[in-house]
């Protein structure tokens, strides 16, 4: 047994002495003292473990006692000691962070159970301390070690970019005839160096997208209103050779009339690209993959969309588990090895950013269902989607934040002017010219363009003015049409950021 060394305090002598001879018959070493001033001096100049205190004292009680040497020695534990009859009760006494009490008197055996009880507490909680220290310390390594993974995975990621690069583009050229003519040979095999390097890109732009992930930073979006059917012919293109050479075929069953989506087009085409592409791996030759819409959520802000094949696919097990990083499934029934288990979880990163969700559904052997959320592009999803994030980064940054509204009038009718497809895109071209790429240009229905810019009223009202005078020197929009605009800015122009978001709301809503 460890010796402990324990101060007994007491008013009454008689009692301290009684209390030091059973403690040394015990076997450890004792300090005693008749007041709980005196102790506080004692514990001042010396170690202990335990405490024994008296409740009734004069001066300093027990209670006020253990209250001061809890907060200077925190480390000591204590026993109280109550007098037979005494009214205080056990709960009492633990309230004050003692862990035991005795009554007096008592017999050797009694105090040599508390003693033990207490010491066997003490140790308990050193050796919890000691190990919540060491898995705290393991828990530090592991996120350094993690930190150092991320950025290993993102500087290798971009080091290797740029040499793909250079090899993609020679053998474009190559391939293209611009060196001279090439054998059947030759083609076929630059062909298939051609298809590997696309598929390095494809590997490196997940890995980036990953450690962008992972280090918090989130995916940049650039949200713009997109035809969706654009989205999935370029996703469906890069596949062409598979599609053919495995005989699938994808059925797009999407009405030519949905409405525009409000999305980073690119980021959009990159999870086609990976479910289409899980379709591929995982559908046997002859299957047949199918994209549809399942039209608009209950709000109406989104548009369901379903991409469904015809493979093996998933198992109940491994349905809560595929968006997981990392996460590759059944493997072993498919004897597929290809692929890094990131896919589905940077696809559910994208659609969660567009505030979108995303879910699987299967049953195993009759083929895989991968149903998703888009924000169609409306007023409200402006607001949500570019709006208020835009503005948070202006109050994060302490910049200000103005809304530019641009509209067209018919000069003789005095109304609105809806703006021809070519007009428009003309006029598209020139504004996003005229304003800074961290700026926002978001056209809506032919007649009204918004912007959104990191810009204060003086500057927003030049950006309108910069707009009028181009728009009319140019010939982008047709003879007799009014170029109009209104600027609407904080912090000039509200007093708080509500009163500022709902000024806007008011300015997008405006018909
Ligand atoms: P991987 O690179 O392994 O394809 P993903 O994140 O894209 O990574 O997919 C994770 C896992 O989900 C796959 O390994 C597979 O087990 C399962 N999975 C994904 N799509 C399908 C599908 N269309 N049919 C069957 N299983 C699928």
């Amino acid at each position: 047994m460890e010796k402990e060394r324990i101060l007994v305090v007491d008013d009454e002598e008689n009692v301290r002495e009684m209390i030091s001879k059973i403690i040394n018959l015990i076997g450890h070493e004792v300090v005693i003292t008749g007041s709980g001033k005196d102790a506080l001096e004692i514990l001042k100049n010396e170690p202990f473990s335990i405490m024994i205190t008296d409740i009734k004292m004069p001066g300093m009680d027990g209670f006020e006692l253990m209250k001061a040497v809890r907060d200077q020695f925190p480390d000591i534990h204590f026993i109280c000691m109550t007098a037979h009859g005494a009214s205080h009760t056990y709960t009492d006494v633990l309230a004050v962070g003692a862990t035991d009490y005795i009554t007096k008197p008592f017999t050797i055996d009694e105090m040599r159970a508390k003693l033990n009880r207490v010491i066997r507490e003490k140790n308990l909680i050193a050796d919890l301390t000691q190990k919540s220290m060491e898995l705290e310390k393991a828990n530090e390594e592991l996120k350094r070690l993690d930190q150092l993974k991320s950025t290993f995975i993102s500087s290798v990621s971009h080091e290797l970019r740029t040499p793909l690069t250079v090899i993609k583009e020679f053998i474009s050229l190559m391939l293209e005839g611009h060196v001279g003519a090439l054998s059947e040979d030759q083609r076929e095999y630059l062909g298939i160096a051609n298809k590997n390097i696309i598929r390095l890109t494809n590997l490196i732009e997940t890995l980036l997208d990953f450690s962008r992930i992972e280090s918090g930073k989130g995916l940049k979006l650039k949200f713009e209103p997109t035809r969706l059917m654009e989205v999935i012919e370029d996703a469906v293109m890069t596949f062409s050779q598979q599609l053919e050479e495995k005989r699938i075929t994808v059925e797009n069953r999407l009405d030519p009339d949905i409405p525009l989506v409000l999305i980073d087009r690119n980021r959009l085409v990159e999870v086609f690209i990976n479910l289409i592409g899980n379709g591929i791996k995982f559908t046997p030759p002859g299957g047949k993959i199918t994209i549809d819409s399942k039209g608009l959520t209950e709000k109406r802000d989104s548009l369901k969309v379903v991409v469904t094949d015809t493979g093996v696919g998933i198992s109940p097990e491994d349905l809560p588990k595929i968006f997981d990083r990392f996460y590759q499934g059944g493997r072993t029934q498919t004897g597929l090895v290809t692929g890094t288990g990131l896919g589905l979880a940077i696809a559910k990163e994208i659609i969660e950013t567009h505030q979108g969700v995303i879910h699987a559904e299967s049953k195993s052997g009759s083929g895989a269902s991968f149903v998703f959320t888009l924000p169609v592009f409306a007023i409200e999803t402006i607001y949500n989607l570019l709006l208020n994030p835009m503005f948070e980064e202006a109050e994060r940054d302490k910049v200000p934040f103005s809304l530019i509204r641009v509209e067209f009038w018919d000069q003789r009718s005095k109304r609105e002017s809806m703006l021809s497809k070519e007009s428009w895109e003309g006029v598209m071209y020139a504004l996003q010219k005229m304003v800074r790429s961290v700026d926002t240009v978001i056209p809506f229905r032919n007649s009204v363009v918004y912007i959104f810019s990191f810009n204060d009223k003086k500057l927003a009202k030049e950006i309108g003015e910069r707009v009028q005078v181009k728009l009319a020197q140019g010939s982008y929009i047709p003879k007799g049409t009014d170029v109009q605009f209104r600027t609407y800015s904080y912090p000039k122009e509200a007093r708080t950021k509500e009163d500022f978001l709902k000024g806007c709301r008011l300015l997008l809503r405006e018909d």
